[in-house]
């Protein structure tokens, strides 16, 4: 079984909280987006007014094992102090004696922030010393960092192995697992599920996964024509993975043989040359000129997929419709999201599993009409996989 913070009471406790705090910065080192940091603060308030002093741990950015300022999370320090109003002691070091004399000094209603794991190549690397020199920064521990939960490294998998009964979830970790978790486990139906994005080959075990749970999938986005040349169907210049072809056609039978309604687009809008200014056609799927590659669903798919989701009871959204970055192909991918927007309104369950899909609900504005936006690319991607995460399996007691 898996505790969470809501079933232990921290007063007097010292608590090591992973969070992650792998937060934008402007290039004058200052926080340019802080939906992480607001994403962990249910967690720190419960801590800090159960009497707890939080030990906040994090990763920020690829330092590759070596200090370096740039990736210091000092200004989320200053962030926090400055912004939130927290009482902030900043650590210079994640270990060692001076770390461990300013959280014995720090008083109830403090926090202490620790300076970035991987300045230890030792944390990717997992090491049980590292872990153990850790562990000594606090006496339970919370993981709340969903969007590193996949990754088995020291701060998420090797430190909580020492805490025996005295390791929980946060808040933020709780709610992805439950909006996550309930809508593979038990889905108010019809479920379905959209899957977008460039390439067919890092969605194929999120596929097949959902092919097993699914009463519909709907795919958009690049690799939707990998499957149009698995039904023998000419796609002119688009994006094709020559290699996943049969692995699309087998995905296409798995489909037939568990009867999952399987919409791919019915028309596409396609241009010239990948940029945003080029002549561009709205054509029917099985009609791709040679010339010219598909860089966005059609108005006839717009409106079959907004009529699947009016119909659903659940759905979860990985991976864009079109090249939504561009936006004159980005009419597909935002027309998806409000009709999710207006599916919420009327009672459905809305998943945005993390990654392009998130950004693209925020390009938006439409972030707060969402069920749930998942904190984490990979770590909902694996999840959705029907992975255990290890930083969730080593949770369990
Ligand atoms: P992914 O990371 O696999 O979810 O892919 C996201 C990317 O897919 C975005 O950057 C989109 O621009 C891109 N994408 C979506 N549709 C297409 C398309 N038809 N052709 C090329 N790229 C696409």
């Amino acid at each position: 079984m898996i505790k969470s913070i809501f079933d232990y009471n921290f007063n007097n406790q010292k608590v090591i909280v992973r969070v992650d705090f792998n937060v934008p910065l402007t290039d004058n080192c200052e926080v340019s987006d802080d939906t992480r940091i607001l994403a962990a603060l249910p967690t720190i308030n419960k801590i800090i007014n159960d009497g707890g002093i939080p030990v906040i741990i994090s990763h920020l950015g690829r330092p590759k094992g070596k200090r370096n300022d740039k990736y210091s999370l000092l200004p989320v320090a200053n962030y926090l102090r400055e912004k939130l109003k927290f009482n902030v002691i900043f650590a210079n070091d994640c270990i060692g004696t001076k770390t461990l004399e300013q959280i014995n000094e720090a008083k109830k209603g403090d926090i202490v922030l620790l300076e970035n794991l991987r300045f230890y190549e030792e944390e990717e690397k997992n090491d049980e010393n590292f872990a153990k020199l850790l562990s000594k920064n606090g006496d339970v521990f919370v993981n709340d960092a969903f969007g590193a939960a996949h990754r088995a490294h020291a701060s998420t998998t090797g430190l909580p192995k020492l805490f025996d009964n005295k390791k929980f979830v946060g808040a933020l970790m709780l709610k992805e697992i439950n909006f996550l978790g309930n809508a593979l486990k038990s889905p108010k139906r019809p479920f379905v599920s959209i899957i977008g994005g460039a390439k067919i080959s890092s969605k194929i075990d999120i596929i097949n996964n959902l092919l097993e749970k699914c009463d519909t999938i709907i795919i958009g986005g690049g690799m939707a024509f990998t499957f149009f040349k698995a039904m023998g169907l000419n796609i002119g210049k688009s994006l094709l993975e020559e290699d996943k072809i049969d692995v699309a056609k087998q995905l296409l039978e798995k489909a037939k043989s568990k009867k999952v309604n399987f919409l791919l687009p019915i028309d596409i809008v396609v241009g010239l040359e990948f940029k945003n200014d080029t002549t561009t056609k709205e054509v029917d799927f099985t009609m791709i000129p040679d010339d010219y590659m598909g860089l966005d669903i059609g108005q006839q798919t717009r409106n079959l997929f907004a009529k699947t989701i009016n119909e659903a009871g659940t759905i979860i959204w990985n991976g864009p419709m079109g090249v939504f970055e561009m936006p004159n192909f980005a009419l597909g991918t935002k027309f998806i999201a409000e009709a999710m927007a207006q599916a919420t309104k009327n009672g459905t369950i809305t998943i945005i599993g993390g990654g392009d899909s998130a950004a693209a609900v925020h390009q938006f504005n439409l972030n707060t009409a969402m069920s749930h936006i998942s904190t984490g690319g990979g770590a909902s991607l694996e999840f959705l996989e029907g992975k255990i995460l290890p930083g969730i399996g080593i949770l369990e007691q």
